[in-house]
């Protein structure tokens, strides 16, 4: 039986395929804009100098300096040019980092948005931004963050690094992964991420054998439109809970956390979402936490949080943290159960199903 549920949508417009950056004037265009803000790292800063020669008369410049887990203070730089140079419009190139940044000019001016995606964090479909502001990062979710448009063209992910385009992979998979079993899920998202986890699944070996292969990087952005669209949709639990303690109070980097933890936190819970999770064990086995752990190792994924720069001593504060402020999850959230799924993540021992 079809249990209840509520189902939202988040719109956005996807143009999806190789060579479709050469459509980006006719999107801004679309939106009825003239002035295109281009925001990109400065790791990226040349992608975005070609953009900028690429959109011609359309272009109002380039600001390149987004950083990891957008600060506030770099969104006010930011924010600066915007007013400066007249955009009506931002056009995000890059990672969940660039995306962040156009996010929040967006909030501040409800500028539209158009990202052209570069990684397989997801963040370029959900209505959610991470804003650091005196050490504290804050989530907010408002339909003004939602962006208008997205590009993905798998040609811009060729050189996405092999270990960062696995780290990212892994860390879309987690958004699908606790989308099966989130309180609020309903068919279309399960649909959504089960396709999502699928195509990952089979993208990233490939992008491992052969990073410039266009087939598996085109797969690999279309599961991570998926896995991102989930996480836009439904309410995520302890995997991301975890990595949000990891990376907000310790500082671990994003993407690579993600990778660490989500064999340990899927064993956490398989037992209390069998019927959830069940349609991923066609993909990684009847243990799907020792499963998603062997891929990743397959993958040459980073298994330790010791190798990330956590100290042991760390342990228990990061256990108090994520055990705190209680919040849905299948399986209840044990201080002690969790102390001990850090310890083996620290280790970067292969989980047993709990
Ligand atoms: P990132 O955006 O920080 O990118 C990592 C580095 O890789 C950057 O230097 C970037 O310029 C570079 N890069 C990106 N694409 C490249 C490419 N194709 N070729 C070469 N270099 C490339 O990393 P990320 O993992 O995409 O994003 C992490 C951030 O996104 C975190 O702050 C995280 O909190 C946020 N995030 C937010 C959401 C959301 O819904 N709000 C979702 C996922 C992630």
């Amino acid at each position: 039986m079809i249990d209840s549920f509520n189902y939202d949508i988040n719109p956005a417009r996807i143009v999806f395929g190789p060579g479709s950056l050469a459509r980006l004037a006719d999107e801004v265009q679309r939106l009825g804009c003239t002035r295109a803000l281009v925001l990109t790292t400065t790791f990226q800063k040349d992608a975005g100098q070609r953009v900028v020669r690429q959109l011609g008369a359309k272009a109002a410049g380039l600001f390149a300096g987004a950083v990891m887990h957008t600060p506030v203070d770099v969104t006010e730089a930011a924010m600066q040019v915007v007013a400066q140079t007249q955009a009506d419009c931002v056009i995000a190139y890059g990672g969940g980092s660039t995306i962040g940044l156009g996010k929040a000019i967006a909030l501040r001016t409800d500028l539209p948005q158009i990202v052209v995606a570069t990684t397989y964090a997801g963040s370029e479909v959900t209505p959610i931004l991470g804003e650091t502001q005196d050490g504290l990062k804050v989530t907010k979710r408002d339909v003004r963050i939602l962006p208008e448009v997205v590009i993905y063209d798998p040609e811009l992910t060729v050189s996405l690094p092999v270990a960062m385009s696995v780290v990212s992979g892994l860390n879309a998979m987690a958004h699908a992964v606790e989308g099966l079993y989130a309180k609020d899920r309903n068919p279309i998202s399960a649909l959504q991420a089960v396709e999502g986890v699928r195509a990952l699944r089979e993208a990233l070996p490939g992008i491992v054998e052969h990073p410039a292969d266009l087939a598996a990087r085109a797969q690999a952005l279309y599961g991570s439109w998926l896995c991102g669209t989930v996480l836009g949709t439904v309410g995520m639990a302890l995997h991301h809970k975890l990595c949000h303690t990891l990376g907000g109070s310790f500082d671990l980097p994003h993407a690579e956390t993600h990778a660490v933890i989500l064999p340990h936190s899927l064993a956490y819970n398989e037992a209390h979402a069998l019927a959830e999770l069940a349609p991923l064990k066609a993909l990684f086995g009847e243990n799907l936490g020792a499963g998603l752990y062997d891929f990743a190792a397959s993958l040459r994924a980073p298994l330790a949080l010791r190798d990330l720069g956590l100290k042991e001593s760390d342990l228990d504060k990061a256990a108090d943290i994520a055990a705190s402020n209680p919040y849905w999850n299948p399986r209840p959230i044990e201080r002690t159960a969790i102390r001990a799924l850090l310890e083996d993540a620290w280790q970067g021992r292969r989980p047993e199903i709990a």
